[in-house]
């Protein structure tokens, strides 16, 4: 069984680490590689791959739109969301998935966080902000909160995935935070290599709270650092990309992956070194 993830740039992913540590687990015969391929190379690359015996890839930045179009099928999440990441070959058929939203939903549930709890803000309106509004009303969040800094984006999300989502301007982004039992952080903002910030008022915020983040890359970030500080829960990145990655996996090698692998533990080391 042989399966893998594209993108460009994709040297820097870690779920071939991931995937190879559950595959050797379970001592299963397979292999899960990376492929850099660019945007114009991408439909030809998909097209043949599908005609081989790979069992599907995942698929990560930037083709996430041009996979769902290349689906000769989809399910309602990837439709709704507007991205595939997952892609499964079944005699040539190209099936696309979405599960970034499942494992949104999957690394609250592995910190004991209630979707259903309270109001819940997402800052952000790109391609992770989408899959989790999606996770959040599919969950039956009881009141979505959108924030970006281009309000138009936020709007336009809202429409298609959550229309009764209240707006909040970006300036006037701290209101949102008022009674909010999730604060989820879905913009680029923190990433490693840009001194960014959200710069939230967390003392808007109730302390019953929790603050996840979507970028992992450092693991604490300073969205994260600051929700810790005013007394908040907080849940890091890698819960949402291990959460994503179970359905990938049983979707290849037909199995779950095992649950006694500390897979965490490895990303953990594995950004360490590359940090
Ligand atoms: P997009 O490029 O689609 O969206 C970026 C978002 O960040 C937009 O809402 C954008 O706002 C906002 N933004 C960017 N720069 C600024 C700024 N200077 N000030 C305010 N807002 C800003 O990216 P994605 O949605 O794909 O990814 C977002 C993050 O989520 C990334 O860090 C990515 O690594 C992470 N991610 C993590 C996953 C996981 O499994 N943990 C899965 C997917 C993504 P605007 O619309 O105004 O431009």
């Amino acid at each position: 069984m042989r399966a893998g993830v594209v993108g460009d740039p994709i040297a820097h992913s870690l779920s071939p680490r991931l995937m190879q540590r559950w595959i050797e687990a379970l001592s299963l015969d397979a292999d899960y590689q990376r492929f850099h391929i660019s945007t114009d190379q991408f439909s030809t690359f998909i097209e043949e791959q599908a005609r081989t015996d790979l069992s599907g890839l995942n698929v990560t930045l930037p083709h996430k739109a041009a996979a769902l179009d290349l689906a000769h099928e989809a399910t309602e999440a990837a439709r709704a969301i507007g991205a595939v990441n997952l892609l499964t070959f079944k005699q040539g058929r190209i099936h696309g998935d979405n599960t970034d939203a499942r494992g949104f939903l999957d690394s609250l549930h592995q910190a004991g966080a209630d979707p259903q709890a309270g109001p819940a803000l997402v800052l952000g309106a790109g391609g992770a902000a989408r899959a989790i509004v999606y996770a959040l009303q599919q969950a039956g969040a009881p009141e979505i909160r959108i924030a970006n800094r281009s309000r138009a984006s936020a709007e336009t999300l809202a429409g298609v995935l959550a229309p009764e989502a209240r707006i909040f301007d970006w300036d006037d982004r701290d209101a949102g935070l008022v009674d909010a039992a999730l604060i989820v952080n879905a913009t680029s903002l923190g990433l490693a290599g840009t001194d960014s910030n959200l710069q939230l008022d967390w003392s808007q915020a109730p302390r019953s709270g929790v603050a996840v983040d979507s970028v992992y890359k450092p693991l604490q970030t300073g969205f994260l650092r600051d929700a810790g500080i005013a007394g908040l829960k907080t849940i890091d990145g890698l819960g949402m990309l291990i959460g994503q990655a179970k359905p990938s996996f049983a979707a290849f090698f037909g199995c779950p992956p095992p649950e006694a692998v500390d897979i965490r533990a490895l990303l953990v080391a594995s950004l360490e070194a590359s940090a």
